[in-house]
């Protein structure tokens, strides 16, 4: 490791407490996931269409296509070197610098933004070794990794550094254009961004709407020549400034109907950050190392992707959903740094003569930290698993069979599992982000009053876990985004209740997962039954939360027949803690519906009358 920061001078304080390993292979619960409980072989699969890829390098000696895998056995062994590089470098690259990133942060003089040389190390380092474009196909020099994969890799990432993380995953957004963007703007642009030399931005927030999306007003209008070009600000923009000496392609949100047309009057631009002024950047509670941008644009030339009018409603829409997956993740990731750290502390401090680990009211809240994280992981896991179930799928029938989107999402498979993925990315994200925070807070509680000194690592991982709630959509977003899948989807023959009745199917639930079921049956009815709107929307996350804590007892449970037996024990008792959580959790929830019902009846015009 090169020394920028010197751990043994006292001038600098403590600071480099960051556990040193590979975060791939010392997190025992991500390895029995990816070892024994992923069943990869229907994703491997989806993503690679029957090994074709595979097959054309034998036909064309292709070199594009020199790592493609011809078999699900070759595809999980090169889906670990990947994780295992990576952990290797995050773990012992990356983490040992983040006090040091974080304490130096960001300078911005004259548009420009200057990236402590620590983190310029770090990024150099990671570009050299391949392992940054893992959402974009081999074909543009991508890594092809299926979304499951993405998912474990952008938690290890969070763990090291919640900052670097942000570079990490933001080029791999542009997977959006690869998608939906011209033939000539994929082979043009991809390749760079897989190749780390242009950086990548989503412009869609205005200093006057944020989660309002559908009302932005930053306009957009053809000239003379045929060339769209764009006028306006945008307001806390993730690396529009560049990042690192790469300058920044920025996918923009902006209005080419009327001021008043909505989400339809919306489209979605490519535009280079040379054409645009970085107004500034903002000085913030954590992240000190992603510069948030106040962007400014003046007649700046983009380029069109996709139609005109789907701006938000497709791209940004599908962009964003995977945005929030990989806020999910790296929610995990700074949660995980956080029990890690904890733990480590707990074993290391004594008071009253042992150490604090084995106070019982330490203990209870390491008990939470080791449960909920695999909890976490197991509810992200599904929700990536339910994109790879359907993305590929759809993307190979779109681009390869020529059938429009609409008769795509017709596929029995990709209905199937859109629908549940429509569900999971909102849920996983509000619910996974939410205990992030919590679990942050618990960590910076076990360390005491040095967990409030900025000598621990952890006051940094907290003010870091804050934002994951508010970004990408604030967790009420969330919510509002997945009320309908759970009411929808727990009606007689919802898509919900199919999916869970097929999964329970696979095993014996417990008596417990089984009354667990009961109450979130419940609690969805109560809240179905609901009819004033206002109250329906002040207790939509009480439903949502029921859905979720449920679902994660469920993939727990689940998970145990895979578990090898002598992994069995420690797993049933992280089991037993999230259960009981979830019994309390979801008692509270169906007392408040109760209430909610009896005050909206009332509310309602029989009632009046
Ligand atoms: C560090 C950072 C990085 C960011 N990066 C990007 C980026 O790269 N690109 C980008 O486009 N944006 C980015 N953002 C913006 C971010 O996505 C928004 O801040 C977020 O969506 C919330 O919008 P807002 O801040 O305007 O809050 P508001 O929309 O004003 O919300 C304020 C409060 O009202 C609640 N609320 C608002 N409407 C509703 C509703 N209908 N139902 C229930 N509750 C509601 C919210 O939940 C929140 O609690 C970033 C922000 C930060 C701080």
């Amino acid at each position: 490791m090169t020394a920028f920061f010197d751990c043994s001078d006292p001038a600098s304080a403590n600071n480099c407490y960051m556990i040193e390993s590979n975060y791939f292979t010392d997190n025992e619960d991500l390895q029995l996931q990816f070892d024994s409980l992923i069943s990869w072989e229907p994703i491997v699969q989806e993503i690679e269409h029957g090994f074709a890829d595979a097959a054309e390098y034998k036909k064309t000696s292709d070199e594009r296509l020199a790592m493609a895998p011809s078999s699900t056995e070759e595809a999980v062994e090169y889906y670990r070197t990947i994780l295992e590089a990576l952990g290797e470098m995050m773990g012992k690259e990356v983490a040992p610098r983040s006090a040091e990133m974080d304490r130096i942060g960001l300078k911005y003089e004259n548009g420009k933004v200057t990236y402590p040389e620590a983190q310029d190390y770090c990024f150099d380092e990671l570009r050299k070794a391949g392992l940054m474009p893992f959402a974009f196909s081999r074909r543009y020099g991508g890594l092809s990794m299926p979304v499951t994969a993405q998912s474990m890799a952008l938690e290890i990432a969070a763990r090291a550094d919640a900052s670097f993380s942000l570079a990490y995953g933001n080029a791999n957004v542009a997977e959006i254009v690869a998608r939906y963007g011209s033939e000539e703007m994929i082979d043009e642009w991809i390749p760079k961004w897989a190749a780390g030399d242009i950086s990548c931005a989503m412009a869609l927030t205005e200093p006057n709407y944020g989660s309002d999306l559908p009302n932005v007003q930053t306009r957009a209008v053809k000239d003379e020549k045929g060339t769209w070009r764009i006028t306006g600000a945008k307001r806390f923009i993730t690396h529009a400034s560049g990042y690192h000496k790469a300058p920044c392609v920025i996918l923009t949100l902006a209005r080419t109907g009327s001021p008043t047309s909505g989400a339809r009057g919306l489209s979605f631009f490519l535009v280079e950050s040379k054409h645009v002024e970085i107004a500034g950047i903002e000085r913030k509670m954590g992240l000190h190392c992603s510069p948030t941008c106040e962007v400014v644009y003046d007649n700046a030339p983009a380029h069109l992707i996709g139609e005109e009018g789907l701006g938000l409603l497709r791209y940004s829409m599908g962009m964003m959903n995977s945005a929030r997956l990989v806020i999910a993740a790296q929610s995990l990731g700074i949660a995980e740094s956080a029990r890690f750290e904890a733990r480590k502390y707990a074993h290391e401090r004594i008071q009253f003569g042992k150490p604090i680990e084995e106070i019982p009211a330490v203990r209870k809240m390491l008990d939470r930290m080791d449960a909920e994280s695999a909890g976490m992981r197991a509810l992200l896991l599904e929700a990536s698993r339910t994109i790879d179930m359907y993305m590929w799928r759809k993307e190979h029938l779109t681009k390869h069979e020529g059938l429009p989107e609409k008769q795509a999402k017709k596929d029995e498979q990709v209905r199937k599992w859109e629908k549940l993925a429509d569900l999971f990315t909102p849920l996983s994200k509000y619910y996974i982000s939410e205990m992030c925070v919590s679990i942050a807070y618990d960590a910076v509680q076990i360390h005491g009053g040095a967990g409030f000194t900025e000598d621990y690592d952890v006051s940094r991982i907290y003010r870091d876990s804050r934002i994951t709630t508010i970004y990408e959509g604030t967790t009420q977003l969330q919510i509002v985004a997945a009320i309908g899948g759970v009411t929808a989807g727990m009606a007689q023959n919802g898509f919900l209740r199919s999916y869970i009745e097929e999964e329970m199917a696979g095993f014996t639930p417990s008596s417990t997962l089984r009354t667990l079921f009961e109450m979130f049956e419940a609690n969805a009815e109560l809240y179905r039954s609901i009819e004033d709107s206002e109250t329906k929307a002040r207790y939509a996350s009480e439903a949502v939360e029921s859905a979720a804590r449920f679902l994660l007892g469920m993939l727990m449970e689940r998970s145990l027949v895979k578990t090898p037996e002598d992994r069995r024990p420690a797993r049933e008792q992280l089991l037993d803690h999230l259960h009981e959580e979830s019994i309390a959790l979801l008692s509270a929830n169906r007392a408040r519906l109760e209430l909610a019902t009896k005050r909206a009846a009332r509310k309602s015009p029989a009632a009046v009358a």
